[in-house]
């Protein structure tokens, strides 16, 4: 059935994935983009904004007993922006996941975005969901269901 995250294992799932501060203040945030455009994921919404301290602790609330939880918290929430998206397609939440690669740059694939450009667990560039229920919880929480858009994907005009 059809929900904000799309169906799961079909080509309209969807994954909320972010640029964190530190990908805006390091000017990544097109080639992270391209990343996903580039293999052939939609894009169904995109924003920049600094979130406020209770969207980043419910974002986070799964990791709210880690000692690294306030500092992120903090990190996310510091004043240089973060880019919120929805990027929809087949696979998308398991494969967005490749793209970012593991949590800690140290171990990240080298072709990941992680293992390209980042080298702090602490500062790791993105975020991407992990779970269809994570994707689920973190689509509904950064955006309302009207800033997803819906769309046929490109077609090369007949005339
Ligand atoms: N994090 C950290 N120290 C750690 C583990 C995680 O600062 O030891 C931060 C890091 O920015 C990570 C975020 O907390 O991206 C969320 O952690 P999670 O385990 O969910 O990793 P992710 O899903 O982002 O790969
Ligand atoms: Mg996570």
């Amino acid at each position: 059935s059809k929900t904000i995250a799309g169906e799961k294992g079909t080509a309209s799932e969807r994954s909320f994935v972010m640029i964190k501060p530190d990908g805006v203040s390091r000017q990544l945030v097109g080639k992270i983009i391209s990343r996903f455009e580039e293999r052939g994921y939609k894009l169904v919404a995109i924003k920049s904004l600094t979130p406020s301290p209770a969207l980043a602790k419910e974002h986070y609330s799964d990791l709210s007993a880690r000692p690294f939880y306030n500092g992120l918290v903090k990190y996310i929430t510091s004043g240089t922006p973060v880019v919120a998206m929805v990027w929809e397609g087949k696979d998308v939440i398991k494969q967005g996941r490749r793209i970012v690669g593991a949590t800690n740059p140290q171990e990240a694939d080298p072709g990941s975005v992680r293992g390209q450009y980042a080298v702090s667990v602490g500062r790791n560039l993105i975020h991407a969901s992990d779970a269809f229920d994570s994707a689920t919880k973190e689509i509904g929480l950064w955006f309302a269901e009207e800033e997803l858009s819906d769309y046929e994907p490109w077609v090369m005009a007949d005339n």
